[in-house]
């Protein structure tokens, strides 16, 4: 028989309606033969079933629910079908999310698709047992010539694992990945690069900013491997000035500019930290049409929010100064504790302190293959504001 965890009375509803959570603060007994990692029923303290998930007693999430079902068994099959619904749900395409973790039902599990090669990420110690299982079986599925693996990440040492990376399953990827994102090409390093190489979450936008761009002098803050530079490059900017702390992410984004037949001008690269460059901008009056402004999540946790909340502000009120009346702000947080309300009034507050009206004429959030699970709220976490500044 399947081992339990019984949950305190008051504290089923959000089980009942499905947020895939189960917190250490809500659990009043565990049997004690349930091995963490195992596939566990949650009942209610006069035995009623709920749900089933994997445990973690390390977690402060220590069961993560997959089913609500009492019939449906957690097994081969069961993984199975959990990936052929979400693959199947995905438009083709040669660069994408095929699993987006607890908002396609499996908690814990990213798998993003570049060519013939999949990334793989793992953050949980139940997906950590099903990790050969559920290859085999994305190799079956999507044929691809290699799964790697990008394990790589902080939020492991919660579940009790290492950071973990490398080869899968099949064919070992190149060092580079050629990929196409909305009709351009780009250079995807899976092994070095960010998360599983590549901002994913970001086609949609990077898209919906060439809408802005024509004859454009646009600055590229925390510009990465250059994909919002490629893309306003090719709806006509006359010129982007690319900022990134990381020296080696401006060397891949020099790369995806040759790969599609741009001039690289070397000056047009910065390494610098933006937070100070900005302000190296401002005391050399430079002005500039558009400025994308993409910093890295800034808010960690609760605690980091205001702090978090003080550099968007800083951020946003200094790339305002620096652009002509009349020019684009297209502003990002992808910090989750940061709420889309919060960040329009952190924005709003920026607007304020530079004395310049600011109107939002578009809002923006992540790409399709991101889905948000309804019952999962905290799986929205990218926000945007293209922001008209007079
Ligand atoms: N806009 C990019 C993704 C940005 S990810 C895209 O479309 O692909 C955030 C980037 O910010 C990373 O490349 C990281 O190297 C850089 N970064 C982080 N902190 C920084 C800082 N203080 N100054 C400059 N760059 C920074």
């Amino acid at each position: 028989m399947t081992a339990r965890v019984m949950i305190k009375s008051g504290r089923e509803k959000p089980i009942r309606q499905r947020h895939p959570w189960l917190f250490s603060g809500a659990i009043e007994h565990i049997d004690n033969e349930a091995v963490d990692g195992d596939i566990i029923d949650v009942v209610t303290t006069r035995g009623e079933f709920l749900a089933s998930g994997y445990l973690n007693r390390r977690s402060q999430i220590v069961v993560r629910l997959l089913t609500w079902d009492q019939a449906e068994a957690i097994d081969e099959s069961f993984w199975a079908r959990r990936l052929t619904r979400s693959i199947r749900a995905r438009p083709n395409g040669p660069a994408r999310r095929l699993i987006n973790a607890e908002s396609d039902g499996l908690p814990g599990l990213i798998v993003d698709q570049y060519g013939d090669w999949l990334v793989l990420q793992s953050l949980t110690l139940g997906i950590e047992q099903q990790k050969a299982l559920i290859s085999r079986q994305l190799l079956d599925m999507v044929k691809p010539r290699g799964i790697y693996e990008r394990s790589d990440v902080d939020v492991r040492e919660k579940e009790g694992l290492p950071a973990s990376s490398g080869l899968l399953l099949g064919e070992e990827p190149p060092d580079r990945i050629e990929i196409e994102e909305n009709g351009h090409r780009l250079w995807v390093d899976v092994r070095h690069g960010h998360k599983t190489g590549f901002y994913l979450d970001q086609r949609d936008n990077r898209q919906k900013a060439k809408a802005y761009v024509r004859d454009a002098g646009v600055l590229n803050l925390f510009c990465y491997t250059g994909g919002f530079t490629v893309a306003a490059l090719s709806a006509g900017a006359r010129s982007v000035l690319n900022v990134d702390s990381s020296a080696d992410v401006l060397e891949l984004a020099k790369e995806n500019l040759r790969l599609n037949a741009f001039a690289v001008d070397d000056a047009a690269f910065v390494e610098a930290d933006v937070f100070s460059y900005l302000r190296k901008l401002r005391a050399d009056h430079r002005i500039f049409d558009v400025i994308i402004a993409d910093p890295p999540k800034l808010a960690q946790s609760q605690a980091q929010v205001d702090r978090a909340a003080r550099a968007y502000k800083d951020l946003n009120l200094v790339s305002m100064q620096l652009l002509k009346p009349g020019g684009y702000l297209i502003t990002f947080s992808c910090s989750g504790l940061v709420s889309a309300d919060l960040f329009q009034k952190i924005v709003f507050g920026a607007a304020v302190d530079a004395g310049r009206d600011v109107q939002i004429v578009e809002r923006l959030s992540q790409a399709s293959d991101h889905p948000v699970l309804l019952s999962f709220p905290e799986a929205e976490y990218l926000k945007g504001l293209v922001c008209r500044v007079w």
